[in-house]
């Protein structure tokens, strides 16, 4: 069983994705990066953004984990939404994911992984 954080653009997440459609259909069929958990259970322990820019993520984190203690809901896994790749790629996002997806690794001792869906 993983369970999953997913963080998601707050620019994007039900304003141009709506209702996190996407991700949730991608879950479902263990397609994009879940697709690493085709043999596996998985539940959502929690989704949340980045808070907007410039993305507070770290300290959002923070609060889950806080959160996750207090409602027995720990994660093993963050998932950095196809939403915040997007952000980078196409507008000016500017978190760098590699040193953020760093950051939580060595902060939380959590594996982050980088996009969700890929429709
Ligand atoms: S990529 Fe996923 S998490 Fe991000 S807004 Fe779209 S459905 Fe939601
Ligand atoms: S563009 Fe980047 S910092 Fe701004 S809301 Fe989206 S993910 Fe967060």
């Amino acid at each position: 069983m993983k369970r999953i954080l997913i963080v998601a653009c707050n620019n994007i997440r039900d304003k141009h994705c709506i209702a996190c459609m996407k991700c949730f259909k991608a879950l479902d069929r263990r397609e994009g990066e879940f697709a690493r958990y085709k043999d596996e259970e998985v539940e959502i322990a929690g989704w949340t953004t980045c808070g907007g820019c410039p993305g507070m993520v770290v300290p959002r984190v923070l609060l889950c984990k806080e959160l996750a203690g207090l409602y027995e809901r720990d994660f093993d896994v963050i998932h950095l939404g196809t939403c915040m790749v997007k952000a980078g790629a196409v507008s000016k996002c500017p978190l760098n994911l590699e040193e953020l997806k760093q950051k939580l690794e060595d902060l939380f001792g959590k594996e982050v992984v980088i996009g969700t869906h890929n429709y």
